[in-house]
């Protein structure tokens, strides 16, 4: 039904998309995750051309969009609806004037017509009743519904949600995912960029996984959530956040690292503790790595599900064992800032390295 082949967008110098190649098929309902900031909004405003992209191309029903020039963007976003995290209903219409309004001005649908259809949209999203209120006195889940019923009243042939339900109350989150669960089971084909795992998980027939301006991986929701291929899906799907930190030489910035260490833990509610103790850590060990060796790689995690930090550092296989290096009162400074700590070689990115690990 849709094809994306090498979609790319640059806003100025910064490329958010690099190479994006979907295949979407009709009746599929299709979750994109990833971290904020990896273009999946603009991914999706890119696909009803509310952005344009700047290269690769767009296929819908066999149509290529971008080649021509001269794009009917009108056309093309009657066949693609789209949601929004912000509702985006006109505040000045009731939720029923909301719901007829395209089909009266897009559609030529007469008045008549269009409210006919518009009450049995507001009533297969549980809105009826509120027909004749104004989108000020209703709540964010009921505004959202609303927003779905528009959308649904033009007929499209795929939605596009973005985040629909983080702008929402905790409270409200599942009368609107329950709808766009009953069009899943109805057969829409959706693209739905959403945070929340357990209903990708349990709607979707695929999920893709964004990331450095791709589609770094996608699966089957259980390919995806139990068995991810890729290190940095893995992080993201098990809610580890992870701080990256290079040290080159003896001489590195110490202060540096403690404060870029510091602002990545104040995102979390970790306590100061633990936060002295994993810098501690880091400053002990970093005593005792000839670098000469190579680089060491340190890598601070934190599990939100658990409230679990740790701490790998990676070294060159080549360098001897840290811990047989260390003398005894380092050793015991070392111990007294963590609760279990092991030494291995193990595989990194097709390489041999020496790998400490540290719970802290
Ligand atoms: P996501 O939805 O995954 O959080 P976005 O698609 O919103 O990510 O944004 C991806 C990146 O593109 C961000 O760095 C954002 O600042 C940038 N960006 C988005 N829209 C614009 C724009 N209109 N102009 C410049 N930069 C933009
Ligand atoms: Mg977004």
């Amino acid at each position: 039904m849709i094809q994306i082949q090498h979609l790319e967008k640059k806003f100025g110098h910064l490329t958010v998309l690099k190479d994006v190649n979907i295949h979407i098929r009709r009746g599929e309902v299709i979750s994109v995750i990833g971290p904020s900031g990896t273009g999946k909004s603009t991914l999706l405003r890119c696909m009803n051309l509310l952005e344009l992209p700047t290269g690769g191309s767009i296929i819908v029903d066999g149509e290529e969009l971008l080649s021509t020039g001269h794009v009917d963007a009108s056309k093309l976003r009657r066949k693609m609806g789209m949601v929004f995290q912000s509702f985006n209903l006109f505040e000045h219409l009731s939720v029923l004037e909301n719901v007829c309004i395209g089909p009266i001005k897009l559609l030529g649908m007469s008045k008549v017509e269009a409210t006919r259809n518009a009450m049995r949209l507001l009533k297969m999203v549980g809105m009826a009743e509120k027909a004749r209120s104004m989108p000020s006195e209703l709540s964010g889940g009921q505004k959202q519904r609303a927003a779905i019923a528009r959308c649904l009243s033009m007929n499209p042939e795929i939605i596009l949600f973005d985040e629909p339900t983080s702008a929402l109350d905790p409270t409200m989150v599942s009368e609107v995912l329950s709808v766009i669960r009953s069009l899943a089971s109805q057969g829409m084909t959706m693209v739905i960029v959403t945070h929340e795992m357990s209903f990708a998980r349990r709607v979707s027939s695929r999920v893709l996984y964004m990331d450095e301006g791709v589609i770094y991986e996608e699966g089957t929701p259980q390919q995806i959530f139990e068995s991810p291929q890729r290190e940095k899906t893995r992080v993201f799907v098990n809610s580890i956040r992870d701080f990256r930190y290079t040290v080159h030489s003896a001489d590195y910035d110490f202060f540096a690292l403690e404060a870029a260490f510091r602002n990545f833990c104040s995102k979390y509610f970790l306590s100061d503790a633990a936060v002295d103790n994993a810098l501690k850590l880091a400053e002990i060990l970093l005593q005792h790595i000839p670098f000469a060796y190579g680089e060491a790689k340190l890598i601070y995690r934190f599990a939100e599900k658990t409230g679990h930090l740790s701490l790998e550092m990676e070294l060159p296989a080549a360098m001897e064992s840290v811990f047989s290096e260390m003398g005894a009162e380092d050793y015991a400074a070392m111990r007294a800032c963590c609760t279990s700590m092991t030494e291995q070689l193990a595989e990194r990115d097709g390489q041999t390295c020496r790998l400490l690990r540290f719970s802290v």
